[in-house]
């Protein structure tokens, strides 16, 4: 079982816009209003909060109105003090926070640690003071004031409309932050090491200067009292503490947020926010939401200005930004022409499985469904076999087209699936198409990788490119737990660069080789047939990988994928980001890929093929479908017509074996052992060009046997082994 709990943190992928923003927000570092720990001694932190007034036992000339304390225009001549009366929110160490309005020129402080009689004179204790554009920490003694650290010069101090001040407390250290009160930027920081006074009341002073300044909240935490047990459900939703009493499967929130608002708030919302809606959607009551992807400082703003939250979450799924697939996720597919709609939006796992099912029903003479394994959490591996005589293991070079090994790349699933519908629903109209299936076994398998793409899709947008191992065994699918299923196969693995040993990291290579039930899976089919050629889709590096990506080793000599890379970079048609997918030799060495251990352990000129987008919206979606085309055509042309040489190794009596088949005009110098397919002794080797070629065969327990063969096209070549 999945908990669909808000979770997390973690990796990435969201629209460039939104973290750009998220990054310049976070600079801010302001610390949050903490209703469940401070302590309101004067005014409101929030719209909605009744307001405190204070406990005041010094209360100068300060009027009281709603919450605020108005200094009001009497001309003075010397300081006008607001104490909070002793005893009452006496704070030593912890935080102490203050919101001011400076008035017409500011000049004024926040006093903490202050030691007061009824004759303020003789005054004792801290203060943070502002004079028009400074801030600086001064300390009391006797009545008498003393710079105690460096002046910060704040010349936006002037332009602000409200400030608001958090003072840390710690022992002997105080550090003193000022913040614009309206967007939180941090307009200066002060930090002093100061020993003589360790307690005392909190409060305000004007100067003389002062003019129509007012204070609006005064708190204070102290952190000598332990924290209250958190709130099951607040009015915040989903708001979960991180600790070590939270409920399992609680994971920190870190610095992102996604808020729900009512739709109708997004007009309250000052414009950076704004900026930070990326979905509108209905609520479980009907009502229209909007979701505003933003920081702690974001969500805070919106606190203080009393805009309705709905809910906050930071672990929200795909679903939430992507109407198409809310419509028809939970839909059968939808038939059209000689197939099913696949424009109609990315899909899960039984979208997947549904269509696969629907093409199979309607095409059951050249195609049969598999189930090549399950992943970790159960769900099954698809895949849809393409073949003539569908159910019979033929003679036929096999080939190999997958998507999703990483979950988030939801468009690689569109690519192969593209090929599946593409191949069944010409198969009678277009004689390439016959050609193809007749004489090929196509195995497509659009997701590899179901619990990473549903987590994803489901669960929450931070889920990147892993599979849906519980790594750490809590009993939870956490986003940023699993496996990169693309660093678990044998060739190269375990090396760095190119893969992790960290649990949580993205390339997360698994315990051991094979680890994963997914990777097995395809894996053991590979074992089964020896694929002639493979593509594995994946987004968005607009390129055709070759092997070999692991770090110094060499590929065959010739280079035929290489060849044959450049022929499908030839026949790709412009892409919608205006490029074209072109091969490239490895750019970062990757350990474990798929396509690396089917090459080295059968021979099979294997690609990644990388599209141009990562999930684009569904137009751009058809046309980078519709451009990538002839790129996996072009390989199965070449496969179909070679040049290639294929053939079957069989004992005298016409028992296929499972030698080791060399080409002596391929070089291998990566310790390669391509060997015949068990099941019928069958080699398929794409060459570089026609020619002559000389075959070696060699079995234990049997004589080598060499052959010379002229190849053209699609050359077949039976060899027969005699014992020794
Ligand atoms: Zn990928």
């Amino acid at each position: 079982m999945i908990r669909s709990l808000s979770r997390t943190l973690g990796a990435v992928i969201a629209a460039v816009a939104c973290w750009l923003w998220a990054s310049a927000a976070a600079a801010s570092g302001f610390a949050d209003f903490d209703a469940d720990r401070e302590t309101i001694l004067h005014g409101r932190a929030l719209p909605k909060q009744a307001p405190v007034a204070g406990e005041a036992d010094v209360v100068g000339p300060w009027t009281e109105q709603d919450g605020q304390l108005d200094l009001g225009t009497e001309e003075a001549t010397g300081n006008r003090f607001w104490l909070v009366k002793a005893g009452v929110g006496d704070v030593a160490d912890g935080l102490v926070r203050a919101r001011l309005k400076p008035g017409k020129r500011i000049d004024g402080s926040v006093i903490f640690r202050a030691q007061a009689g009824i004759d303020l004179k003789e005054l004792s204790g801290y203060a943070l003071a502002f004079d028009v554009d400074s801030a600086r920490l001064m300390r009391w003694d006797k009545g008498t004031v003393l710079p105690i650290g460096p002046e910060a010069e704040i010349p936006r101090l002037q332009r602000a409309s409200s400030i608001e001040v958090v003072i840390y407390l710690v022992g002997p250290q105080i550090i003193a932050t000022v913040y614009d009160g309206d967007t939180f930027d941090r307009l200066a920081s002060l930090a002093i090491h100061e020993t003589t006074y360790t307690d005392g009341r909190v409060g305000f002073r004007a100067g003389k200067k002062a003019e129509a300044m007012q204070f609006g909240l005064l708190s204070v935490m102290d952190t000598r009292t332990p924290a209250p047990k958190p709130k099951g459900s607040g009015r915040y939703g989903a708001v979960k503490r991180y600790g070590l009493d939270a409920d399992p499967g609680t994971t920190p929130f870190g610095n992102t947020r996604f808020v729900f608002v009512p739709e109708s708030a997004v007009g309250s919302l000052p414009r950076e926010l704004r900026k930070g809606v990326e979905a509108r959607l209905r609520g479980d009551d009907g009502a229209k939401q909007a979701v505003v992807f933003t920081d702690t400082v974001g969500f805070e703003r919106m606190k203080r200005m009393g805009i309705e939250v709905l809910a906050v979450d930071s672990n929200v799924p795909w679903k939430t930004f992507d109407p198409a697939y809310r419509k028809y996720a939970a839909k059968a597919p939808v038939a059209s022409g000689r197939g099913f709609r696949l424009d109609l939006s990315y899909k899960n796992v039984e979208m997947v499985e549904a269509l696969l099912r629907g093409y199979q029903a309607k095409y059951p003479d050249i195609s049969t469904m598999v189930e090549l394994g399950r992943s970790h959490q159960g769900r099954p591996i698809w895949a849809l076999k393409i073949s003539d005589n569908p159910e019979a293991d033929e003679p036929e070079p096999a080939v190999l087209l997958n998507g999703s090994h990483h979950a988030s790349e939801l468009l690689s699933v569109e690519y192969p699936l593209d090929a599946a519908a593409h191949l069944l629903e010409n198969y009678g109209r277009d004689r390439q198409v016959k050609r193809w299936v007749d004489d090929l076994e196509i195995w497509v398998v659009p997701m590899v990788n179901p619990d990473g793409n549903w987590m994803f899709l489901e669960e929450s947008r931070f889920a990147s490119r892993k599979n849906g191992r519980d790594t750490n065994l809590d009993g939870f699918y956490d986003p940023f737990e699993g496996i990169d299923l693309n660093r678990n196969y044998p060739l190269g693995w375990g090396q760095t660069p190119g893969s992790s040993g960290v649990t949580g990291s993205k390339y997360y290579r698994g315990p051991h080789p094979l680890s994963e039930p997914e990777s097995w899976a395809m894996a053991s089919l590979a074992d089964r047939l020896h694929f002639a050629a493979a593509i594995s889709f994946h987004t968005v590096g607009n390129a055709i990988f070759l092997p070999y990506t692991v770090a110094d080793t060499e590929p065959p000599s010739p280079n035929v994928p290489f060849i044959i890379a450049k022929q499908m970079e030839e026949a790709g048609l412009e892409q919608p980001n205006k490029r074209f997918i072109k091969a490239r030799a490895n750019g970062y060495p990757v350990s474990g890929s798929d396509q690396d251990w089917l090459m080295h352990a059968f021979g099979t000129v294997a690609y990644i093929v990388e599209g141009s987008h990562h999930n684009p919206s569904l137009e751009v979606r058809a046309r980078a479908i519709a451009a990538t085309r002839p790129v996996w055509q072009t390989l199965l042309t070449r496969v179909h017509s070679g040049p290639r040489i294929s053939g079957h190794v069989r004992t005298a009596d016409g028992t296929p074996i499972e030698a080791v088949v060399r080409v002596e005009q391929i070089q291998l110098r990566a310790g390669e052992r391509w060997t015949a397919r068990a099941r019928d002794g069958r080699f398929d080797r794409l060459v570089a060009t026609p020619g002559r070629y000389t075959i070696e065969a060699k079995a234990p327990g049997y004589a080598p046997a060499t052959v010379e063969v002229k190849v053209r096209g699609a050359t077949s070549v039976d060899i027969t082994l005699d014992a020794a």
